[in-house]
């Protein structure tokens, strides 16, 4: 089975959910017996790849890719597939690959199964992705022999990832049939902060239980004091006490930070598929049956209006 997985970067680093999909990639490869090349867009983050185990880094120059477009990234990947003879396609399940992968999916002819948390690989290759709010898993078996998937965030692990000596390989790409129709603009970003909850390493997170408005500077003193990002809860963005953008969970975004904290967030469900990749999950609540506390690596049982000052002091 022959491999190629994308890294995404932007600011000349490459997105954490693209090297966490690597080592899924890496595993695949070991599992099925097969190759595995990292293709990357970024001539001077290519020789970063080279210390992982991979059979080759593909690095590919060209300045119609140095800002995110779809057309050019579809183009590029649907020549460097076809080159390579590729079997597998592998991506992590960032916002890029959501905008243009169905792309690259329809233009190969093959299918993309998006969002997934897990593969095995016996004599077939099948795929665990959750449906219905992440009520159900799914399970896909595959039976062509070409796909395209991508994994969701903090489904591998990069303490995974396996070292060794790769090649870098540099190819260029024939991008002059591109159409000009699509011409990207400023790059969006979560918030005025220019906030990407998906690749801080830090989140202390608020949910109901800090009562009101008011509280929150609790939350974010802490989280100054970490240099964390703010995350939520819903009933916090619905209430109007911090901006969607900071929304944890199956309505937001999905991350994996080396720390989570959970302020008084009781568990469900919808929130926990956003943040279950986390390394570390320290919650704080009063109910010690809370559902967080399944899944917390520490429980702090009591009053947050109490702890999280306190916690801020002693930090
Ligand atoms: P609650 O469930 O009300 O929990 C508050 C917790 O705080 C309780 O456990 C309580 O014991 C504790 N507490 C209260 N006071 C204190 C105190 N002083 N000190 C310590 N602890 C205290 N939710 C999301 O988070 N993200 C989503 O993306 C999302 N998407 C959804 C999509 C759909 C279609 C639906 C139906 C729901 C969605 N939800 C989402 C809502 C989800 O079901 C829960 O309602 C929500 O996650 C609960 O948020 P919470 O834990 O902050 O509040």
């Amino acid at each position: 089975m022959k491999i190629i997985t994308f890294l995404e970067s932007s600011n000349n680093k490459i997105h954490p959910v693209s090297l966490e999909a690597l080592v899924a990639a890496q595993k695949l490869k070991n599992e099925s017996g097969g190759t595995v090349h990292a293709i990357i867009f970024n001539n001077d983050l290519s020789e970063s790849l080279s210390k992982y185990d991979l059979d080759s880094v593909v690095s590919i120059n060209d300045n119609h890719l140095s800002k995110y477009n779809p057309l050019y990234y579809l183009e590029t990947i649907n020549q460097v597939f076809d080159n390579l003879d590729a079997d597998i396609c592998i991506f992590g399940h960032t916002y890029q690959t959501r905008d243009w992968v169905p792309r690259l999916s329809a233009k190969l002819n093959i299918p993309f199964i998006s969002d997934c948390l897990e593969f095995n690989f016996s004599d077939k290759l099948s795929l665990m992705r959750p449906i219905f709010q992440a009520k159900l898993i799914q399970k896909l078996s595959l039976t062509s022999s070409k796909a395209i998937i991508s994994f969701q965030a903090g489904s591998y692990s990069l303490d995974d990832m396996q070292q060794g000596n790769a090649t870098v390989e540099n190819i260029n790409v024939d991008l002059s049939n591109v159409a000009t129709t699509v011409t990207p603009g400023e790059k969006f970003q979560e918030s005025a902060g220019g906030v990407d909850l998906t690749s801080a390493d830090y989140i202390v997170s608020v949910g109901r239980g800090i009562g009101k408005e008011e509280n929150i500077p609790l939350a974010q003193n802490l989280a100054d004091k970490i240099n964390a990002q703010i995350g939520s809860s819903r009933p916090v963005v619905d209430a109007g006490w911090l901006d969607h953008s900071r929304q944890i969970g199956s309505s937001g975004q999905t991350v994996s930070p080396k720390l989570y904290f959970a302020i008084g967030i009781s568990g469900a469900i919808q929130h926990l598929v956003g943040m279950k990749g986390s390394k570390n999950i320290i919650a704080i609540n009063k109910d010690s049956n809370a559902p967080i506390f399944e899944i917390a690596d520490y429980a702090v049982i009591g009053d947050v209006l109490e702890i999280l000052p306190k916690l801020t002091d002693n930090l």
